[in-house]
């Protein structure tokens, strides 16, 4: 049974998630030599932000498959060495989401009723009516920048309460903006036409300092602005000094270049910031998501599959879920099968991906390949996650191509396997939710790929299944399937046996001395 370690407090929900995944300890407060005393014991450790999971400690975990991060940043995380190590990195990033889009909200109305500032003067003594007389949010226009998980989230929000909303995403679809009611726009143009600009943008390089003092400059005059994404994006100080100088009307902050911020800070003292504590996340239904969404993520990792926020694997859109997630497992019993039945050296492989498989994000599928050609014969452990980078090492090629036409399949995975002298082909679908290969090594068959396999490649004649299958019943080994392959009548023919368990190579030799057989060859997937 897997273990897992949990080191810090995850809603009780996801613990008992993580219990149909293996056996768990909770061990809080672990310093970092004790961590590294105990990981070596470990398929799976869960952490929020305090445990810091250094390169020192993923090394020490000699067991560790997969690494959970109960909430969204991934910085205490040594996320390189995780992945060179093939370990899965999953986290909740769309815990969050309600929590910070109704925080939004709540700074928005804040800042439009001086909610705080009411607040502070009535429970100061004062009663002072006229001086908070405020603006209503609706009819005004709210530009989004960042329309990711967040960003959505306030959108659909904000329309709900009348107002117009325009965006900038560098990387969103006009379509999918289109289907949020959300007007696209350049970032110079959103800034020049919101009476609130809320900012929903990852920290990243060029993400730094997006709110300068000349990108406020192009804003509208009294113009708010919220920040409930990470501290960095603002410069500071440009904002107190728009503000000082009446070019912004006010601002909302959650979150700070520096946290804490020192107690002296200008920017939490400023009468027209409100700002709260980095409390984006902190309701309890993004707790108890955090958790049960990391441990669903690890479970999954655990068991093979590949889960859906994963940090260092490729992400599947939930919509390509359903139609993705059989083919995972296809490519990669593929890749297995075809590096024990392909034992000449390899030039190239060739992915085509037909029919359903043209038009989706195909990349998870070709990591299950690779990974699928690489597992057999790598000293460490392959998974989707390093699977790149040993197969770039390795020199291993392999190209993709698409093709609407899937024969009579509604989607075909086809791997080509060139060899010095030879192309061999390989076909497999999905039928009834299950992997089938079609086609293996140039022969027309239908099994499923798991479990003992016996190929034998054979001149076509009568009798030759029977005396196999004696071969096979004198070494009490038991046959559960049979597929027969050929190219014409008396032909050359390939016949696959699906066999309860593994014939031995004595097996395997007497079945090639017999007549007619040119090579037997047992895989195990
Ligand atoms: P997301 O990845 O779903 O969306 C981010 C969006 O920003 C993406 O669509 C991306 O294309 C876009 N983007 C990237 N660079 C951009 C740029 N230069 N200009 C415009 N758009 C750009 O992320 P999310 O889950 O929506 O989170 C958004 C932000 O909120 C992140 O910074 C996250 O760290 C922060 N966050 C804050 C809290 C909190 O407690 N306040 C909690 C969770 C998340």
């Amino acid at each position: 049974m897997d273990r897992i370690l949990v080191t810090e407090k995850i809603a009780a929900e996801g613990l008992d998630v993580l219990r149909r995944g293996g056996e768990v300890d909770v061990k809080l407060d672990l310093d970092k030599a004790a961590l590294i005393g105990v990981i070596g014991q470990y398929d799976a450790l869960v952490v929020r932000s305090a445990t810091k999971v250094t390169a020192d400690v993923i090394e020490a975990g000699t067991k560790l498959r997969v690494i959970g991060r109960a909430g969204t940043g991934v910085d205490n995380i040594h996320v390189e060495t995780a992945t060179r190590r093939g370990i899965i990195v999953v986290n909740a990033p769309a815990s969050n989401n309600i929590a910070v889009a109704e925080l939004t909200i709540g700074l928005l109305v804040g800042l439009a009723r001086s909610i705080p500032q009411a607040h502070a003067s009535l429970q100061s003594g004062k009663w002072e009516r006229t001086k908070f007389s405020g603006w209503e949010v609706r009819g005004k226009t709210l530009g989004l920048i960042g329309l990711g998980r967040i960003g959505s989230e306030v959108a659909a929000r904000a329309r709900a309460m009348e107002m117009t909303i325009v965006a900038y995403d560098p990387v969103v679809s006009l379509d999918r903006a289109e289907q949020i009611g959300v007007e696209l726009l350049t970032l110079d143009d959103l800034l020049s036409r919101s009476d609130v600009v809320s900012l929903h943008v990852p920290l990243v390089d060029g993400t730094r300092n997006l709110i300068d003092a000349a990108r406020i400059a192009k804003m509208k005059k009294g113009a708010y602005i919220i920040n409930a994404s990470r501290g960095g994006v603002i410069d500071e100080a440009a904002l107190l000094a728009a503000l000082e100088a009446g070019q912004l009307g006010g601002a909302a902050l959650d979150v700070f270049s520096q946290e804490p911020p020192p107690a002296d800070a200008a920017i939490t003292h400023h009468p027209k910031i409100i700002t709260v504590p980095h409390i984006g996340a902190s309701t309890a239904e993004a707790q108890i998501s955090a958790g049960s969404e990391v441990a669903e993520g690890v479970v999954a990792a655990l068991s093979g599959a590949t889960p859906r926020y994963a940090v260092n694997a490729p992400f599947v859109a939930p919509e390509a879920w359903g139609v993705l997630q059989p083919y995972l497992s296809l490519g990669r019993q593929m890749g297995r099968l075809i590096c024990q039945m392909i034992q000449s050296p390899v030039r190239s492989y060739d992915l085509e991906l037909r029919g359903e498989l043209a038009d989706i994000d195909s990349h998870p599928i070709r990591l299950a390949v690779l990974q699928g050609l690489l597992e057999a014969s790598s000293p460490e452990r392959i998974t989707p996650v390093n699977a790149p980078l040993i197969a770039r090492e390795r020199g291993v090629r392999l190209t993709e191509r698409t093709d609407p036409d899937a024969e009579s399949y509604s989607g075909l995975l086809v791997v080509r396997v060139q060899t010095a002298d030879q192309a061999h082909d390989f076909k497999g679908t999905v039928l009834r939710g299950e992997p089938h290969i079609v086609q293996a090594d140039g022969y027309f068959v239908d099994f499923v790929p798991q479990g003992a396999l016996l190929f034998t490649y054979h001149r076509d004649r009568p009798g030759m299944i029977g005396r196999v299958g004696t071969l096979l019943g004198g070494a009490d080994v038991n046959i559960s399937g049979m597929y027969v392959g050929r190219l014409a009548p008396r032909e050359q023919a390939m016949m696959v046996l699906t066999l309860d368990e593994p014939a031995s190579p004595e097996v395997l030799a007497q079945v090639e001395a017999e007549e007619d057989i040119q090579r037997s060859i047992c895989v195990v997937l």
